[in-house]
């Protein structure tokens, strides 16, 4: 029998960024007893790492902004796939949650007139990003870690414990999740990193709040923890993913020296006032604004700059167009010979503000560049190029709850689907956290509270995790087949860097696949040495596992769609395809391999547009994304 440490709580959140904290304070809040566990320190998530902002529709810069122009940004930047639903809450209650977030001691930058300033970003039409200059995700950690502690200040004074009803279980990582005899959500299985003892939740409901997938992919943002296994976990389950095709390179991550490659210089420096140059000093991004855009961007250079002092009677400039758009555009000035020395193109922001100003906005950018590459942004561009960012696809949940098709399973933030479509616009991310780490705290406090006993963990599924955590120290075949697991993992993100990317073909596809076919052979094989105790390549070897399986679903559902869209381009179907525009891919585990399970893709429509929602659209533009026959409900169709 294995040797565990148990605990139980009546909510279990995995991972601690917003997403994860939001849901907690909710729970909490509830009064159910709540823990929250993080793979690396406390307060070290990627919410930190947001620069940009949280974008709300406060109108506190421009008082046209409301609900509805943020819900037809967001769908537009998600051509049109999003879960409305799910955009319709997120913009209505994005301003709540941000206000709610300076009741908890936040303090945003202020307009002059003593109001929450908002930037402009990419695909907002108005200026919406509130931020705390460009280090705004750590003011929102920050906020929340303080309402967490004043939380378990308030429970001290009543049951004599900080940790009474929340605790924070910090460099603990989750790798199964247990469901009772009914199907339903029991526990979740994990080894402490240092000792690497094993360790037991015993719950009634489970919050995955694990964040994104980069790690998969070579050139990226995004830190080691960043290995889906939140996703994973969750299709292992029994849960559905979906949109897995569609994963954002952000246009401009740093891409030299090479140790700092894809590194993410903020939207926010495009925001104020930066514009992007190819080698022959050529401002591009005016060649590239596609038909679905043309008439609502700036055709002309002068324009452009006009537009950042004088927004209401000019277009903004294609340098903010959504960043899929952006990406594109670098990617093709690069490929036919116009980039800079080091592969990427110019983004130049010294010869357009003053270097104070420039020190006063963007305070981590200057210091990022002048530490990592000796550039010195306030007097010379900075070289960038896309790098993988952030994955549209995830759990799929229920808009209003964020359940999972598991019972007592439920999703919120960047792991979860559906929300952005096949595009997020950026600030999109730390609004969604809000709004839907809210909401699944509410969710999963219900779900609880409606049980009528709490489903049992059963020995036998703790034995099978325990003896799949601890294979890697086990070689089950001869010395020629053991695999190093750092081997493969290189070998996996140079796959989909190179085939699976931001271009891609059914021919690149399908040699991906059967690359991970190979790979996921040889996992089975992997051995590490040494002990439990801090052991990076044991936690790698079973890291690589919920890589595996997200890879395969990015590729197979990449596979399938015949068009190209928000994040997912075919370079052998390059144009958006009507018919496609409502079907999601639903992807699913299949098969008994307890190691790294089949990957089934299968398409599903969504559900239409409400009424009054398709409305707030013209007929003209949704014709560019609907199909006729879908048309038919619009009242200027009808006559
Ligand atoms: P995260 O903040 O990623 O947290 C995930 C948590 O899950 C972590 O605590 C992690 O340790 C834990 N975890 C993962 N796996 C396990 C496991 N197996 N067991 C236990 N714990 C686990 N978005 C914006 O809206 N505006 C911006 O300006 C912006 N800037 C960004 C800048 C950078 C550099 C990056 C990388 C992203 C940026 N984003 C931005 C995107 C945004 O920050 C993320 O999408 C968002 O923070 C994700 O939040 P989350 O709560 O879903 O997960």
């Amino acid at each position: 029998m294995t040797e565990v440490e148990r605990h139980n709580y009546d909510v279990v959140v995995i991972g601690a960024g917003g997403a994860g904290l939001r849901a907690a304070i909710e729970a909490r809040q509830r009064g159910l007893t709540t823990a929250v566990i993080c793979k690396s320190l406390f307060g070290k998530a990627h919410t930190v790492m947001a620069e940009g902002g949280c974008a709300a529709s406060m109108g506190n810069v421009n008082s046209n902004d409301s609900w509805q122009v943020h819900f037809r940004d967001t769908m537009r930047g998600g051509k049109f796939l999003n879960n409305w639903r799910m955009a319709e809450l997120h913009a209505k209650e994005a301003p709540d949650r941000v206000w709610e977030l300076e009741t908890y001691g936040a303090l945003f930058d202020r307009t002059e007139d003593g109001r929450i300033s908002q930037r402009n970003f990419g695909g907002h039409t108005y200026p919406r990003l509130a931020h705390v200059g460009d280090r705004t995700g750590l003011e929102l950690i920050r906020t929340m870690q303080q309402k967490i502690v004043s939380l378990q200040q308030e429970d001290k004074a009543e049951f004599g414990d900080y940790e009474a009803k929340l605790k924070v279980f910090q460099e603990c990582t989750i790798t199964e999740l247990l469901k009772d005899d009914s199907g339903a959500i029991s526990g979740a299985f994990g080894y402490w990193r240092e000792s690497g003892r094993f360790v037991l939740f015993e719950t009634g409901a489970v919050i995955m709040a694990t964040g994104g997938i980069g790690k998969s992919f070579q050139v990226t943002s995004n830190s080691w923890e960043y290995t889906g296994d939140g996703h994973a976990l969750a299709m292992r389950a029994g849960a559905n993913l979906i949109n897995m095709e569609f994963v954002q390179f952000h246009p401009t991550g740093m891409v030299w020296p090479p140790s700092v490659k894809g590194i993410l210089v903020t939207e926010g420096v495009r925001g104020d006032g930066g514009v992007l140059k190819n080698s022959e000093g050529k401002r591009f991004m005016f060649d590239y604004v596609p038909d679905v855009f043309k008439g609502q961007y700036a055709e002309t250079e002068e324009e452009a700059d006009r537009w950042y002092t004088d927004p209401d009677n000019n277009r903004r400039t294609p340098d903010l167009l959504p960043r899929d758009e952006v990406a594109r555009a670098i990617n093709t000035e690069v490929k036919e010979g116009r980039g800079s020395p080091h592969g990427g193109v110019y983004l130049d922001i010294a010869s357009r503000m003053p270097a104070e100003e420039i020190k006063r906005r963007l305070p981590s950018m200057y210091h990022q560049f002048k530490e990592l590459a000796d550039v010195d942004i306030t007097a010379e561009p900075m070289e960038v190029g896309p790098t993988c960012h952030y994955v549209m696809g995830g759990i799929e949940v229920d808009p209003d709850t964020g359940e999972s098709t598991v019972p007592g399973l439920f999703a919120a933030g960047e792991c979860s689907g559906g929300m952005h479509g096949s595009n997020r616009l950026g600030g999109n991310s730390l609004s969604d956290l809000l709004v839907f780490g809210r909401r699944a705290g509410l969710g999963a406090a219900n779900y609880v509270e409606s049980l009528d006993r709490k489903p049992v963990v059963l020995q036998s599924d703790i034995d099978t995790a325990a003896r799949a955590a601890l294979s890697p120290f086990e070689p089950t075949e001869g010395d020629g087949a053991r695999e190093n697991p750092y081997t493969l993992q290189h070998e996996l993100q140079q796959t989909m860097n190179d085939l699976v990317g931001i271009i891609r073909t059914a021919d690149e596809i399908e040699r991906a696949l059967s690359r991970l076919t190979e790979i996921r052979s040889r996992v089975r094989n992997v051995v590490v040495e040494g002990h439990r105790q801090f052991n990076p390549g044991w936690h790698l070897a079973i890291d690589l596992r919920n890589m595996m399986v997200v890879s395969e679903a990015v590729a197979k559902a990449a596979l399938l769609r015949t068009e190209s869209r928000g994040g997912h381009t075919r370079d052998d179907y390059p144009m958006l395809d009507s018919d496609w525009r409502n079907k999601l891919l639903v992807c699913r585990t299949s098969g008994d391999d307890q190691v790294v399970p089949d990957v089934t893709v299968e398409p599903k429509a969504q559900v239409p547009m409400r009424q009054d929602l398709i409305e707030l659209f013209e007929l003209s533009e949704l014709e560019k994304y609907y199909t006729e026959a879908e048309l038919t409900t619009h009242p200027a169709a009808q006559g």
